[in-house]
């Protein structure tokens, strides 16, 4: 039997800097009814990701904010309960973006269902979602890394890095992963089978990083900017390659940073080095999800890529679990279980 009442979590006001548990509120309203054409949605996974920080802003990019009282959005695998679409039955599983509520409508636009035989339903937001197929497409169309280069990506333990370090071993690179402590180092080499991770809270990362990396970096993955951009910079190899994937550590900044201006360093890298740098949205690449889905999932079963998940209980834990994934206190991908997985 399907719940009556629809517990969320809406934007109550947008933040200055680090957002924090008052920008969010939590409401409980009547679960809607399926209309012509539309399908129920129990959301059993919520993917919480970094650009849902830009959504809470209004600072012009490439995708409208959430409205102030407007539910937060978010990837979500759900189950179907109720069904008006011919092309969802009750019980299927679908991938879509149903934000962060327990049950949602959705007129099947944009509806993937999920193979539960494929892998666990939550990497269809992970791994085998969103998260992995960024790695997969921006490293492969913008880094194109070839073998005995060395691939260096922060955030190397997260959701993105995690697959791009590995990618990177598969296609015969030595992969370097930069991540924010001790522990999330030694998984990135001990379980991921990266060859070397470097802390970038350690006193000295460009020294660390330069032992790491003995023939310069060929392709710098860019997930985080700040102080990591600037190190890397000073060590990557002529025509060196730059997927511009997100900058995570200027996502709460509310000014330009204090310092004397950078962009002429900058500038003279990119002339004297002839790199490329390249920013892109994995949606850019969206008619490549099916070669992504198929290569990844096979990578999976066989053991050549692994991934990890750091799963929180409850719709209402979901804005302190953002709140800590922001600031790297996440272990893997963040995830919201909302519901019961019916598959596991
Ligand atoms: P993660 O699972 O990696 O979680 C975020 C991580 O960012 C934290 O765990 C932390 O890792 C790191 N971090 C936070 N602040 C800083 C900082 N100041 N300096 C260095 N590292 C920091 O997130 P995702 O894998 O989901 O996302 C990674 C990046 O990819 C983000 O920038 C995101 O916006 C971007 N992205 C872009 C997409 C696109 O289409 N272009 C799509 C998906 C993601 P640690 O503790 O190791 O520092």
């Amino acid at each position: 039997m399907t719940a009556t009442i629809n517990n969320r979590i809406v934007l109550a006001s947008r933040p200055e800097g680090a957002p924090q548990p008052d920008n969010f509120a939590a409401e409980a309203v009547p679960v809607p009814n399926p209309g012509e054409g539309e399908i129920l949605c129990r959301t059993i996974y919520l993917s919480l990701d970094p650009y849902m920080r830009g959504r809470m802003s209004t600072a012009k990019s490439y995708a409208s904010p959430v409205e102030i009282g407007g539910v937060m959005v978010g990837g979500t695998v759900s189950e179907v309960v109720k069904s008006n679409n011919p092309r969802h039955a009750v019980g299927d599983i679908v991938v879509g973006y149903g934000g962060w509520q327990e049950y949602w409508l959705s007129d099947g636009v944009g509806l993937r269902t999920v193979d539960p035989s494929m892998a666990p339903i939550s990497t269809a937001v992970g791994v085998l979602g969103m998260p992995g197929m960024t790695a997969y497409t921006g490293l492969l169309n913008i880094g194109q890394p070839k073998p005995g280069e060395t691939v260096v990506v922060a955030a190397a333990s997260g959701a993105v890095g995690a697959v791009v370090g590995q990618i990177a071993k598969l296609k015969g690179c030595r992969a370097v992963g930069i991540a924010g402590s001790e522990d999330k180092c030694r998984y990135v080499v001990d379980e991921l089978g990266f060859d070397a991770c470097v802390s970038h809270r350690s006193a000295d990362l460009g020294k660390e990083l330069k032992a790491a990396c003995p023939n310069g970096i060929d392709v710098y993955f860019e997930n985080v900017g700040g102080k990591v951009l600037e190190t890397v910079l000073g060590q990557l190899n002529p025509f060196a390659r730059m997927p511009v994937c997100g900058l995570i550590a200027n996502y709460n900044l509310t000014g330009l940073p204090e310092g004397p201006d950078k962009l002429p360093i900058i500038m003279r890298q990119v002339l004297t080095l002839r790199l490329t740098l390249r920013g892109f949205i994995v949606w850019d690449y969206a008619d490549q999800e099916p070669e992504f889905l198929r290569e990844v999932s096979t990578w999976i079963r066989e053991g050549k890529v692994k991934y990890r998940e750091d799963m929180v209980e409850g719709i209402a834990n979901a804005p302190e679990a953002f709140i800590r994934m922001l600031g790297g206190g996440n272990f893997g991908k963040t995830l919201v279980k909302v519901g019961a997985d019916p598959t596991a």
